[in-house]
């Protein structure tokens, strides 16, 4: 099994150097190849996604990925942003389905902006279509307006599509993890004012009704979803929902658990290979300081382990030892409350290693 470790930029390589510490601590014979990619790959090669960087992580059986982008690249041209690398990453690996759980420790009730009862016992599993949608859709760019009451001004466009097979898809995905669980999905559309989503909802339907009539399905649009996210959290169970309302909701339910520090996640495609990153970014603001926390990358590791390398029994050691460590009051700064103790980065992953022996 070959393992591509791509750390990125900012926190990125702090909180990969303990996930890492902690996949060795198993004592599995995997073969780990470190690469350079977005802001790093740009300074050490003149590109966010380098050749050899992509060939590796097609090779690979899972990629282990950091986080990437920093302010200072934000004058680059678009094509050269290190926040390039991983969109081409999933598309040209195929990474359609993106899972991000949002569990809520029972240790971390506290540290949620929520209420304790809104969120003990939280368990929701977002499934967020993730090489679609208005992020690839094609033509966007800028223009002077054909039309309209602005015509002749300078305007930006981008264009929202889906296909029947990339829905269909995402939406199989979704039913088969509801399966797995609570047996409920909530599609998450804008069907009242977006052709794309009405044709998204009209299709999950169908879906659903040719294959999965054993599992409940809502429709929610994506406004009313981000409210009932904040009122009453504990009511959904699976939500599928395209890329960018995907990309809003997961991180607003990363705050349900306490920290987007906290939040893993897992991108496949239909051969089983995977990318596996936290949920956030690489937080400029406070890379190099030590206090990251590297709790989301040592659990999107554990998530590498169970659906990539069919390892589900590391991947339940790596997830107990994690709980087993909030439970003995360690924090880092973003989930720290009174009366638990304050731990940098590398105190964390040393603490994750030892609760695993
Ligand atoms: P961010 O997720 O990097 O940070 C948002 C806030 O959360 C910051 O205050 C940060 O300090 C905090 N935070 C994030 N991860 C944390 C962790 N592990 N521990 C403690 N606190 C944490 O989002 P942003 O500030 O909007 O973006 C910063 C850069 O990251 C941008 O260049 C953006 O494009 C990029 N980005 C990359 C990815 C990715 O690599 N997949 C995803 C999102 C954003």
């Amino acid at each position: 099994m070959k393992i591509a470790v791509l750390p990125g930029d900012g926190i990125g390589k702090e909180i990969v150097a303990q996930a890492m510490r902690v996949l060795q601590a198993l004592g599995e014979s995997f073969e780990y190849e470190w690469a350079d990619v977005g802001g790093a790959a740009y300074e050490s090669a003149g590109h966010p996604l380098p050749e050899a960087t992509l060939k590796l992580a097609k090779e690979a059986d899972a990629i282990l990925f950091g986080a990437v982008g920093d302010w200072k690249y934000d004058t680059l041209e678009r094509a050269l942003r290190p926040e390039q690398a991983i969109l081409g990453l999933r598309k040209n690996l195929g990474l359609f389905a993106n899972f991000r759980p949002a569990i809520c420790y029972e240790e971390l009730v506290g540290a949620s902006s929520l209420k304790p009862e809104l969120i003990a016992g939280l368990d929701i599993l977002i499934v967020r279509e993730l090489t679609g949608d208005i992020y690839f859709g094609q033509p966007r760019g800028r223009r002077s307006s054909p039309d309209g009451a602005f015509a002749g001004a300078e305007e930006a466009f981008d264009t929202m599509r889906y296909s029947r097979p990339e829905i269909e898809r995402i939406a199989h995905v979704a039913f088969q993890a509801a399966r797995k669980r609570g047996n409920k999905v909530t599609s998450v559309d804008k069907a009242n004012v977006l052709e794309t989503f009405q044709f998204w909802k009209d299709v999950v339907t169908e879906v659903h009704a040719a294959h999965y009539a054993d599992v409940t399905l809502e429709h929610m649009y994506v406004d009313n979803a981000a409210m009932q996210l904040v009122k009453a959290p504990k009511k959904f169970d699976v939500v599928v929902t395209g890329n960018m309302f995907g990309d809003i909701l997961s991180d607003e339910a990363s705050m349900l658990t306490g920290s987007i520090g906290m939040l893993p996640s897992a991108s496949l495609n239909d051969r089983k290979q995977g990318l596996y990153e936290p949920s956030h970014g690489s937080a400029p603001d406070i890379a190099g300081k030590g206090v990251a926390n590297p709790l989301a990358t040592i659990l999107s590791a554990a998530m590498m382990l169970r659906f990539s390398l069919d390892r589900a029994e590391q991947a339940d050691r790596i997830e107990a030892a994690v709980k087993m460590v909030l439970a003995s009051g360690l924090r880092t700064p973003d989930i720290w409350s009174e009366g638990t103790t304050k731990v940098g980065t590398e105190a964390m992953g040393d603490a994750v290693v030892a609760a695993l022996a």
